[in-house]
């Protein structure tokens, strides 16, 4: 499904425009330091492209969940990470509204860049507050949104400020919702999905949508348990979440074909990388001991039922791979997914740190900057900030 929303690529004249784009400059801060700057890298090819047409670029984000204002999670360092990587001065304006913003975004002339402060300083901006969607509106004279990362969430930045400006979609949202969305309208079969991760009930609505639509669902993680204490295994004391076990239930009645369950576990007696382990079949769990990661049997059948697959989406490890010696399970879907030859793309999240982790990342079609974006538009939601723009 291209994505019939207005992008920038369809904007006429913009030479000596002051664009506004609404990115996810949400880095990991550690000391002050980003720890890890794919998301900036990521909005480059849109600011790169509005900077060659003559426009000048005001940026906004948020970062963190502050409480009001909080130096610890300003956005500084992200101008400073955007200034090397675009290899020109970017501008930063300590407030996201009022005075400092707009004089500084009023003086910015063709090829000028500017931050903004973090749009979480204010509580209108998690409002939708139109009013504060109009002083965000005064700093520019179009809106881009490129952050498919925000896009679920209808915040003043990403929903209501695109009513008070011409709006298009950044290169970021536009590549994402390709590649998400073709993977929901018309995968390439067979399609196989993979979810992992902790819970079963955060991700209810996306197995829901994908066992309609996949023609395998491989299930892993913590969120296996539940599914299989509803077919009867004992678990004990492995993160099981009883109020979802009646809708696994239906689950497996209703797409008892296409689910696929471990058959094998690697089971540990604290949950800590150090715990004494040992593999056993799914019923072989001790009271006690907890699953931590996949067997090697599941490993084998999860590879077996990747082979042939034209497109995967993966989400959610198999495991707790934070531990070295549970992340075998992860590793081994994490090479399966990049060795398949398949159009594969990654739901963001710690699937993300996965396929890092076991060095394949470049081997992925599409690796999602958006955890829980991709997961409600997987789920066939339509995402707040994608709907708040013009159709093409
Ligand atoms: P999610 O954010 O739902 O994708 O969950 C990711 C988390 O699930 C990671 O932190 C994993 O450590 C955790 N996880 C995966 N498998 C298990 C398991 N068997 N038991 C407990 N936690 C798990």
């Amino acid at each position: 499904m291209p994505l019939n929303k207005r992008t920038i690529r369809n904007l006429q004249d913009l030479n000596g425009k002051r664009v506004l784009v609404r990115v996810d400059f949400n880095v990991p801060l550690k000391n002050g330091q980003i720890t890890d700057d794919t998301r900036i890298r990521a909005a480059l090819p849109t600011i790169n492209y509005l900077l060659s047409q003559g426009a000048s670029v005001v940026l906004m984000s948020h970062l963190g969940r502050p409480k009001g204002v909080d130096p610890s999670q300003s956005l500084k360092p992200a101008a400073d990470r955007l200034s090397e990587l675009l290899g020109r001065p970017v501008q930063f304006a300590e407030d996201c509204v009022g005075e400092p913003a707009e004089s500084k975004s009023r003086a910015l002339k063709p090829g000028d860049v500017l931050l903004l402060e973090n749009l979480r300083f204010h509580k209108a901006e998690e409002k939708n507050d139109p009013d504060f969607a109009k002083q965000l509106a005064a700093n520019g004279d179009i809106y881009v949104n490129d952050a498919f990362g925000s896009a679920h969430r209808a915040h003043a930045s990403v929903e209501a400020v695109a009513h008070f400006l011409p709006a298009a979609a950044g290169f970021l949202m536009e590549k994402e919702i390709n590649y998400l969305g073709g993977v929901l309208d018309n995968p390439q079969r067979p399609f196989v999905a993979v979810l992992g991760g902790a819970k079963i009930s955060d991700k209810l609505p996306v197995i829901e949508n994908l066992a309609k639509l996949a023609d395998k669902l491989i299930i892993g993680g913590g969120m296996a348990n539940t599914f299989l204490k509803a077919e009867g295994y004992e678990m004990g004391d492995s993160l099981v979440e009883n109020d979802a076990i009646e809708q696994a239930r239906e689950l497996l009645a209703t797409c008892s074909g296409k689910l696929i369950l471990p058959i094998d576990a690697v089971i540990a007696d604290a949950f800590s990388n150090d715990a004494n382990s040992e593999t056993v079949s799914v019923g072989g769990v001790k009271p006690g001991w907890r699953i931590l990661d996949i067997g090697p049997h599941t490993i084998i059948k999860y590879i077996d039922a990747l082979k042939g697959a034209r497109t995967i989406f993966w989400n959610g490890p198999m495991g707790v791979f934070e531990f070295p010696r549970f992340a075998t399970g992860t590793t081994e879907i994490a090479r399966a997914v990049a060795a398949s030859g398949a159009t594969s793309v990654i739901g963001g999240g710690d699937s993300v740190a996965a396929v890092e982790q076991a060095g394949v990342a470049d081997k992925i079609s599409h690796i999602s900057t958006g955890g829980g974006a991709s997961l409600e538009f997987m789920e066939g939601k339509v995402l707040p900030g994608v709907a708040a723009l013009p159709d093409a």
